[in-house]
């Protein structure tokens, strides 16, 4: 008998119930900074952030996690401003409006979001009982492309969600993208986005895809080259969190 039959005897069952059934692990990751709900009016040091993710105005403190890259500097230095956001899977896991991974969020985002949700749910409609996924790395360091390769093992197993990936962008309904957005990708990555069939669905993967991340005052992610509708922060997210953009993009959570 082969050791992965024995093995697979010996540990039974290790796929997920998500998202049918909580689990814990889901729960156990953290996602980007965030400020406090009491946090400290203390001063901020110089250059707490490097890629600028941290603004102060007159509202207070603001996180953009979409820039975040989870480096930990603010959390270490000033504890009593900043913490992690919970969860890879909670409501803050990926966001319908780039505007909307600002956090405090902004009161008039709210109405904006709810906007983008009830359109995004019209034309998806139709993709809910399976969905080709292509995935187009566009300049990624390949932290993503290690979670997106976890999703096909026996823990996530996203087949028995109905969500397979393809070679082809004529057979895709959502188009998953990573990387900050090298020049050499750019027209690629519009290519595939062209040869898509209608209804599509992009989703930006990680910190990179959101911003540029570190890059970001030379590349600004994703939106500049094809039109996001679900971003996704973190560098890179956890497979949950992936995952549960892929559910959201098809109307399935
Ligand atoms: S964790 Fe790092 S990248 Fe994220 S907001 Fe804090 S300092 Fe910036």
């Amino acid at each position: 008998m082969s050791i992965w039959v024995l093995r697979g005897l010996r540990e039974g069952v290790v796929t997920t119930r998500w998202p049918r059934r909580p689990d814990e692990y889901a729960d156990s990751w953290h996602g980007p900074a965030t400020v406090r709900p009491d946090a400290d009016r203390e001063p901020l040091p110089a250059n707490l952030c490097p890629t600028n993710a941290i603004r102060i105005s007159d509202g207070g403190v603001r996180v953009d996690q979409g820039k975040c890259i989870l480096c930990g500097r603010c959390v270490a230095r000033r504890p009593r401003v900043f913490t992690w956001s919970a969860g890879a899977t909670g409501p803050g896991a990926a966001a319908l409006a780039r505007q909307a991974l600002v956090v405090p969020e902004i009161a008039e985002t709210d109405a904006a979001v709810a906007a983008v949700r009830a359109s995004l749910a019209e034309r998806t409609a139709a993709l809910r009982r399976s969905v080709h996924v292509r995935h187009v790395d566009a300049g990624s360091d390949g932290s993503e492309e290690w979670e997106i390769q976890a999703l096909l093992g026996p823990v996530y197993d996203i087949h028995r969600l109905g969500i397979f990936f393809t070679a082809s962008p004529r057979h895709a309904d959502v188009l998953l993208v990573t990387g900050a957005g090298t020049a050499g990708m750019t027209g690629p990555l519009r290519t595939t986005y062209d040869g898509m069939p209608d209804p599509r669905v992009v989703i930006a993967v990680g910190t990179d895809a959101v911003s540029g991340g570190l890059l970001g005052d030379q590349l600004t992610g994703m939106a500049g080259t094809v039109p996001v509708d679900i971003w996704v922060p973190g560098s890179p997210p956890p497979p949950f969190g992936i995952l549960n953009a892929l559910l959201i993009a098809v109307g399935k959570l």
